[in-house]
């Protein structure tokens, strides 16, 4: 049974391999996170190309919930990353002190089991966090 994507971007490979996916302009090079028919920079009447976004980005912006619905653990860290091949996304930024949170921070994607999340006929869900990457990238 193929997992399934908790995510619009992320997509499964049948293998389980999970990535992010976002389209890029063949004209002028801007991304989007969804598939359009024409770009929404240069209006160039011609679909963004798809493309595997690397899963290493920078802290944008952040705030720490301390409260959530039953059932949620909190404090949590709810995250805004640079990718850097140009998408942005917005995800929880696990196993970090949030004292020592800094824009521009670099941080790398995780997928996950979205929480054990499962379909009706059972198939898992894929989903993803982010995770501080220190100062090797
Ligand atoms: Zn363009």
């Amino acid at each position: 049974m193929t997992a399934r994507a908790a995510h619009k971007s992320i997509r499964v490979g049948d293998d389980g391999e999970a990535w992010i996916e976002a389209y890029r302009c063949d004209a002028c090079g801007a991304v989007v996170g969804e598939p359009t028919l024409a770009c929404r920079n240069c209006a160039i009447r011609a679909a963004p190309s798809a493309f595997r976004v690397a899963e290493r980005g920078m802290l944008y912006s952040w705030t720490v919930v301390s409260r959530s619905y039953p059932g949620v653990v909190v404090p949590f860290v709810s995250a805004i990353v640079d990718l850097d091949d140009g998408p942005t996304m917005k995800g929880t930024l696990r196993d970090v002190d949030p004292d020592t949170l800094a824009s521009g921070m670099p941080v790398a994607v995780r997928f996950d089991d979205a929480g054990g999340a499962v379909d009706k006929e059972g198939a898992a869900f894929v989903g993803f966090h982010f995770v501080p990457a220190g100062e090797t990238l």
